[in-house]
């Protein structure tokens, strides 16, 4: 049995033990799984007694990076994004299944990368792994963030992609919205508006709570096809299971996982 857990400053409300504890139910492997919420000054004090304690974690929000010195090596997507989602103990590796887990979204959704103009909102961590995948994948990447020091962050790292000032309506394949606008204190609030989701072929939230948010409801009345972030969560912890237990990802299991995982949310 693995030792498995979620760590964040607070994660008495994440997804993770549920889609975790699912997963290894589907597939016959035996976890526990913590969600363990520490407190931003006592980080560093707790860190390695998650490392010792659990064979493996995720992390999430605000650890992605703080937890990347304690780690002898980084590897593939996060050595790119400069942030970590999943750490396996015993060999204290360090990797990042967001991207991936954005990827296979959109493939299972039918929507293609290549030479396809992509309108991005939002350059912050979630922003920054959709960026470089869609760059990787030959898509043409225009960003806009309020923050201009993020976009010009994100610019400095992946040169292919251009950096916005505005947006302004123009036709792009997608829009993504990867700000965070449309949930919590800013639920039924969009980044953009009619003019601009007029003008492109399918919207993408990241957002998943609400599974509606202002910006896929726009784009729905629109006649926009309109995919949230469910099931990028899903198969970033997916792709994290398969690196605890050392197995080779397969995209079919996990779209045959994430459907019947939906079965138990909505049932
Ligand atoms: P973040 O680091 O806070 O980045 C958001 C960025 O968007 C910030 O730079 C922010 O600027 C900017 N922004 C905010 N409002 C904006 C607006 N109206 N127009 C343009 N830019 C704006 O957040 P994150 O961690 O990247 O997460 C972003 C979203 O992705 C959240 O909704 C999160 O839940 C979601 N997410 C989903 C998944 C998934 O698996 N589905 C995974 C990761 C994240 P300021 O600094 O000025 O606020």
């Amino acid at each position: 049995m693995l030792k498995l857990a979620v760590i964040g400053k607070d994660v008495s409300k994440s997804d993770s033990p549920k889609m975790h504890t699912f997963i290894a139910n589907s597939t016959g492997r035996e976890i526990s799984y913590d969600a363990i919420s520490i407190p931003e000054d006592k980080f560093d004090e707790w860190i390695d007694g998650v490392i010792s304690r659990y064979d493996g974690f995720n992390v999430t929000i605000p650890y992605k990076l703080a937890v990347m010195p304690k780690l002898k090596t980084i590897c593939d997507d996060a050595v790119l994004f400069g942030a970590v989602n999943t750490v396996k103990s015993a060999d204290l590796v360090g990797y990042n299944t967001d991207g991936e887990g954005f990827m296979l979204m959109l493939k299972t959704n039918g929507i293609q990368v290549d030479g396809r103009r992509v309108l991005l909102l939002g350059a912050g961590g979630a922003g920054r792994a959709v960026a470089q995948k869609l760059v990787h994948g030959g898509a043409y990447v225009s960003v806009f963030d309020r923050n201009a020091e993020a976009a010009a962050s994100l610019k400095q790292d992946c040169p292919a992609i251009t950096v916005l000032s505005e947006v302004l309506p123009a036709d792009y394949d997608m829009a993504i919205n990867a700000t965070g606008v449309g949930m919590h204190k800013t639920e039924g609030m969009s980044p953009v508006g009619e003019d601009v989701l007029s003008r492109v072929g399918v919207a993408v939230d990241l957002i998943y709570v609400p599974s509606k948010s202002a910006f896929l409801s726009i784009a729905e009345s629109l006649g926009k096809p309109v995919v949230n972030g469910r099931a990028m969560l899903f198969y970033q912890a997916y792709y994290a299971q398969c690196i605890f237990f050392g197995v080779q990802p397969d995209e079919e299991e996990a779209q045959k996982l994430f459907s019947a995982y939906l079965n138990t949310l909505y049932s």
